[in-house]
């Protein structure tokens, strides 16, 4: 889950960590009343799911609240990459002297936490790690270990920071790893960490990824998941229940179990073809899940085919396969759609299926077989012309 930066301050703000006073505003109106209230000057920053906000002028200083309504006007519904703002965040505006960059995010091949820290902030990492890799300090955490204070001190050093901003930043980045490890998230990023005229290091940006499987263990995470920006397609399958991911392709899968759909998805790829989405839809399968997993998939017009690959365990075959049949009689299906069915009752299952098959609704004995016609009828749909190709 992707945290706005007003969001990220305040879960940055409950470690201890120094953020600017500020206020979320839906409306100019409310954008300028939090500027009578906090007090001129503020920044006036657009809240989406995307960086580069400066660039794109959703980052603007207001040095009075006619300027507020200015900068309020014209930065709510800007589009930035594809992310139409719909909230600002005013917030008292700090004095600059220098800006610097920290994150901490998993390295999944160390097997350790990884903090990377520069004294070149307010540009993106991958700029910096382009342009001048030597600016960017690494230190691996162990997870068990943790960060302590000497080796925060060593880290800070091997990134040059200047003396004034040492002690400041020692105590931001060990409060930094505390919120990144005990709040559950993937990612947590100051972009940039300043340094003040006067001496203080501060935090001005804050991006956030929380892992969405921790709500169970923050009860609060909830309220971000109605702040998600997701695809008209994963908003679909959501409301469904649905355990969607979009992806780029055309071939719509339709699995149960997680394991399975990650497998198919797999051999999608693996005989040439490209899938559409992940969709697991459990271990049930009955008609509504399957009639609500086919409308979801239906939707995307980007799918040319579908292919349902169902492994009956506790659920036999033959609910699948009654479930498959009432489903496809609820939805109407614009693409051609490739069934493997295979474990308990799997025999029962492709019997009930069996009068049902025609050119557009076919059944094959494996998964590979079932991926190899999926993938050649997605690439005929392509090539007789329906719809367009990109
Ligand atoms: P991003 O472009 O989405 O990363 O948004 P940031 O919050 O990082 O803001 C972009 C840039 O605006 C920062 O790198 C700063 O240079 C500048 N900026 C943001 N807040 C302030 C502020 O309070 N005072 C001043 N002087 N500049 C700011
Ligand atoms: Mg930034």
């Amino acid at each position: 889950m992707d945290l706005f930066e007003y969001q990220g301050k305040r879960f940055f703000a409950r470690y201890g960590m120094p953020v600017s006073a500020g206020e979320i505003a839906f409306t100019v109106d409310e954008a300028v009343a939090a500027a009578e209230r906090l007090g001129t000057p503020v920044m006036v920053k657009a809240q989406v799911h995307t960086g580069g906000r400066g660039k794109a002028g959703g980052v603007k200083f207001a040095a009075t609240v006619e300027d507020v309504r200015l900068h309020a006007s014209a930065i709510l519904g800007l589009d930035i990459r594809g992310h139409v703002v719909g909230r600002v965040w005013i917030e008292k505006a700090s004095d600059i002297a220098e800006e610097y960059y920290a994150s901490f995010t998993l390295d999944r091949s160390a097997k350790k936490h990884l903090g990377m820290l520069s004294a070149e902030g307010g540009v993106e990492i991958e700029t910096i790690a382009e342009e001048n890799p030597d600016a960017i300090a690494k230190v691996w955490v162990d997870p068990v270990d943790g960060l302590d204070a000497d080796t925060a001190r060593e880290w800070v050093a091997a990134a040059r920071l200047p003396e004034a901003a040492v002690e400041g930043t020692v105590a931001i980045l060990q409060q930094l790893y505390t919120a990144y490890v005990d709040g559950d998230a993937d990612l947590v990023e100051i972009n940039p960490l300043i340094l003040t005229p006067d001496g203080r290091v501060h935090v001005l940006d804050a991006k956030v990824t929380l892992d969405s499987n921790s709500t169970f263990r923050h009860e609060d995470y909830d309220a971000y998941d109605e702040t998600q920006t997701r695809d008209a397609r994963e908003t679909a399958a959501h409301a469904r229940g649905l355990q969607y991911v979009g992806l780029e392709g055309s071939v719509g899968v339709i699995a149960n179990g997680a394991g399975l759909a990650m497998s198919t998805v797999d051999v999608v790829n693996q005989v040439g073809g490209r899938p559409a989405n992940f969709l697991d839809i459990g271990g049930g399968a009955n008609a509504d899940v399957m009639a609500g997993a086919l409308e979801v998939i239906n939707n995307d017009p980007a799918v040319r085919c579908i292919f349902i690959n169902i492994f009956g365990g506790i659920t036999r075959g033959e609910e699948v396969a009654n479930g498959i049949v009432e489903a496809l009689q609820r939805v109407d299906i614009d693409s051609p759609i490739v069934i493997r069915l295979d474990g308990t009752n799997a025999e029962e299952g492709r019997a009930i299926l069996q009068p049902h098959l025609s050119d557009t609704l076919r059944m094959a004995p494996t998964m590979l077989d079932a991926a190899r016609t999926a993938v050649a009828l997605a690439d005929e749909e392509v090539d007789s012309g329906q719809g367009s190709v990109q």
